[in-house]
């Protein structure tokens, strides 16, 4: 089994420096969920040389300024620290003999994957995650704020999953990540269209148009809507269409990580899913689920 999406900072602590100390506590932690190799993917937008190149978005693609205010504080606050510093970390618990994969969870910004991708190829990344975490300016995962989430009572559920499936497809399309993260994480909330066959089907396609492989995480157990991404139908379509799979926790901190491993390898069992994508250099390797 895998873990390859893991932060290192928790969303209330901006500040924190990271130690080898934390990697080595949380490569303990995956194997006692019987993962054997795990992946850093620190938020692009925790780093100043990615927020500083894209710069202010959110003014180009958010109409509402209640929203350009809300993610503009959010961004202020995650951001600031040193993408050299951080895969130097990432590098050298690797030449400890951790096995530890260097990667990072990339967010779409519209129109501007070209040049994410050119700030990110100088470094050895193994593995780049794409996200969808907002619709415009809209962070429609952002639990904790009420603003942000006052805005799935006012907006139509159908339109809400089709704004993020066409942002996962442009994504996808840029060919800039390597696997889409919580690949239906528009459901969050609990918010889910009557029938979601359309959107399901999309994603499915979009993910094998592009070669990118798809995550299983059992971070939705967690969340409002308590079910693993993807939903189990969008895990068949993934499996029928040939997309490799990575297994991903989403933890933020050490008793977290490699989070119900246990319970997403039923799941891949009842898939026939046998074998999982491990990267190196952002080159894939098929690997057992479980190594013999
Ligand atoms: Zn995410
Ligand atoms: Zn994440």
């Amino acid at each position: 089994m895998l873990d390859y999406h893991l932060h290192l900072w928790t969303h209330d602590d901006p500040t924190t420096w990271l130690s080898l100390e934390q990697i080595a506590d949380y490569c303990e932690e995956a194997q006692r969920h019987g993962v054997d190799e795990i992946a850093i993917t620190e938020h692009i937008h925790r780093f100043s040389q990615a927020t500083d190149l894209v710069g202010r978005f959110w003014e180009t693609t958010e109409g509402d300024p209640r929203l350009q205010a809300q993610i503009a504080s959010y961004i202020d606050w995650h951001t600031g620290q040193d993408l050299d510093a951080y895969v130097e970390l990432c590098l050298a618990a690797k030449a400890s003999g951790l096995p530890v994969k260097i990667g990072m969870e990339v967010d779409y910004y519209r129109g501007q994957m070209d040049e994410v991708a050119e700030l990110l190829a100088p470094y050895p990344f193994d593995v780049l995650l794409g996200s969808i975490h907002w619709i415009g300016g809209w962070q429609f995962d952002d639990l904790a704020n009420q603003e942000q989430m006052a805005q799935w009572d006012v907006r139509d559920v159908d339109a809400c999953w089709d704004a993020y499936t066409e942002a996962l497809e442009e994504l996808a399309a840029t060919g800039a990540c390597d696997v889409l993260a919580h690949p239906d994480l528009i459901k969050v909330n609990g918010r889910i269209p009557t029938n979601p066959t359309e959107w399901w089907d999309r994603i499915a396609e979009a993910a094998q148009a592009s070669g990118m492989a798809a995550e299983v995480s059992s971070a939705g157990w967690r969340k409002p809507v308590g079910e693993q991404y993807p939903a189990l139908p969008l895990l068949d379509r993934f499996v029928a269409a040939g997309v490799p799979m990575t297994t991903a926790s989403d933890a933020h901190a050490t008793e977290r990580v490699s989070d119900r491993s246990e319970d997403l390898e039923a799941l891949l069992d009842a898939a026939g899913i046998t074998t999982l994508a491990s990267f190196e250099g952002r080159q894939r390797t098929d690997v057992p689920v479980r190594p013999s």
